[in-house]
C-alpha cells in the first residue's frame, strides 16, 4: 500500500528535488499540496495530477484533517516555521516528515516531539544521507571495525552564499547561518559515523559583519567534537567556500567521500589494506530521496520508529546550541 504525502512549502527543495522522486517510491505517493501561493498550487497541482480539492492554502489547511488521502505532511519551509506547521499537521491527525534543521531552538524541537506524541503520530527528520549508499557503506565500515576504533573525523560542508535577501540569512526565519543550513551535515555525519554522542564542543567563528549577507547570521563557524570513545571530529561550516566531504579514520585505515552529502555524485575512496582505492558501495534499490520517503511510510505501515525520528533532530539542535555558546564564550562547552 502507498501512503499519501502532502507537501507543505513549495520551494526549491520540495518541487525540484523531492516531488519528482515519488515516481520511484514503493510505499509513498504525492496526494496533496499546501502553499501560500495560488500560482504554485495551480502549476505543481497540474504537473503532479493533484486534484483541486487537495490543493490547500495556509487558510484552508485545517481541512486536511478530513482528507483521507493524506497520511503524512512533509514540512519544507524556512526553518523557524517548522514548529508551527508540524504542530498543525499533528493536530490534524497526520504523521510528519520535517526538513532539517528540525527547528531553530531546542525548545521548539521539544514542542514538536511532544505535539506528535500527544497526537499519536510519527515525526521523522529529513536526514536523507542515512538512506544514501556511500554514507551507509561508510557507517558500516566505521562502526563495523574495519578501520579499527574510529579516532578522527574531518568533515567540511559549505557553499558560497551571496544573496543578502534570501531567508537563509534572515535570523528570524533561519535561526542562524551556515551551521543551521549546511554545517549541520558535518555535525550529523560525525554522529552517524561514530554512533556516539559528543561530550564536549569547541568552536570558532569568523564572520565579516560589514558584508550585508552576514548582518544577522554567521558565515564560518568551525567546531570540534569529542566523543566518549576518545574519537574527535574537526568540522567546517561555512558560507564562504564550496566543500562537501568527510574522512573517517582509525589505526587500520580510512574512508572518505567527496562529495559526501550532495544530492548525487558521491565519490568514495578507502584505504583498508595500506593502499587507497576507489570504492563502490553496495547499490541500494532506490535513491536517498525515495528511500527517505518510503522509510517513514514503512514505519507507519509496520508500527516501527524511524531511524531518524524527532529525537535525532533534537540531538543536533542541542549540540548546535552548544557550538554557538562555545564560539561566543571562547571555551569548551561540556555536554
Ligand atoms: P526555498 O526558499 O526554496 O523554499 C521555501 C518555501 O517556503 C518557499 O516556497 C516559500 O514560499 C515558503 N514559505 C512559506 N512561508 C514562508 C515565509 N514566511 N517566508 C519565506 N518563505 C516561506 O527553500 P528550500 O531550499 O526549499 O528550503 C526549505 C527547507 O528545506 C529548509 O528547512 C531547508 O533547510 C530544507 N532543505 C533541505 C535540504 C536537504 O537536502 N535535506 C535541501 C534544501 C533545503
Amino acid at each position: 500500500r502507498k501512503l499519501g504525502y502532502a507537501m507543505l512549502g513549495l520551494g526549491y527543495y520540495a518541487t525540484q528535488i523531492i516531488m519528482p522522486r515519488f515516481a520511484e517510491c514503493e510505499h509513498s505517493k504525492l496526494t496533496a499540496l499546501v502553499s501560500g501561493t495560488p500560482e504554485k498550487l495551480a502549476k505543481y497541482g497540474a504537473q503532479h495530477g493533484i486534484p483541486e480539492k487537495s490543493r490547500y492554502s495556509y487558510e484552508t489547511f485545517d481541512r486536511i484533517i478530513d482528507d483521507p488521502a493524506v497520511d503524512i505532511v512533509y514540512v519544507v519551509t524556512p526553518n523557524s516555521l517548522h514548529r508551527t506547521f508540524t504542530e498543525w499537521a499533528a493536530r490534524a491527525g497526520k504523521h510528519v516528515m520535517c526538513e532539517k534543521p528540525m527547528a531553530t531552538s531546542v525548545a521548539d524541537g521539544e514542542a514538536m516531539i511532544a505535539a506528535c506524541k500527544a497526537a499519536g503520530r510519527k515525526l521523522m527528520i529529513g536526514y536523507r544521507s542515512r538512506f544514501e549508499p556511500h554514507n551507509l557503506d561508510a557507517i558500516a565500515l566505521a562502526r563495523g571495525g574495519a578501520l579499527g576504533p574510529v579516532t578522527t573525523i574531518v568533515a567540511d560542508h559549505g557553499w558560497t552564499s551571496s544573496d543578502p535577501n534570501m531567508w537563509r540569512v534572515k535570523k528570524a526565519l533561519s535561526g542562524g547561518g551556515s551551521l543551521m543550513d549546511i554545517g549541520i551535515y558535518s555535525l550529523n555525519a560525525a554522529r552517524y559515523l561514530t554512533g556516539e554522542e559528543p561530550i564536549a564542543v569547541n568552536a570558532m567563528e569568523s564572520t565579516d559583519r560589514t558584508n550585508p549577507v552576514f548582518a544577522e547570521v554567521e558565515d564560518t563557524i568551525n567546531f570540534q567534537l569529542l566523543f566518549p570513545s576518545g574519537a574527535t571530529a574537526n568540522c567546517v561550516s561555512t558560507y564562504s567556500a564550496n566543500c562537501n566531504r568527510y574522512r573517517v579514520s582509525g589505526p587500520k585505515g580510512w574512508v572518505e567521500i567527496d562529495p559526501a552529502t550532495s544530492y548525487e555524485g558521491q565519490t568514495m575512496r578507502a584505504n583498508l589494506d595500506g593502499q587507497a582505492k576507489l570504492r563502490t558501495p553496495p547499490a541500494t534499490r532506490k535513491s536517498q530521496f525515495a528511500g527517505q520517503l518510503d522509510h517513514l511510510s514503512e514505519c507507519i505501515l509496520t508500527g516501527r520508529d524511524p531511524i531518524v525520528p524527532g529525537e535525532e533532530g533534537l540531538k543536533d539542535l542541542r549540540i548546535i546550541e552548544a557550538i554557538y555558546r562555545a564560539a561566543r564564550e571562547g571555551r569548551t562547552v561540556k555536554l
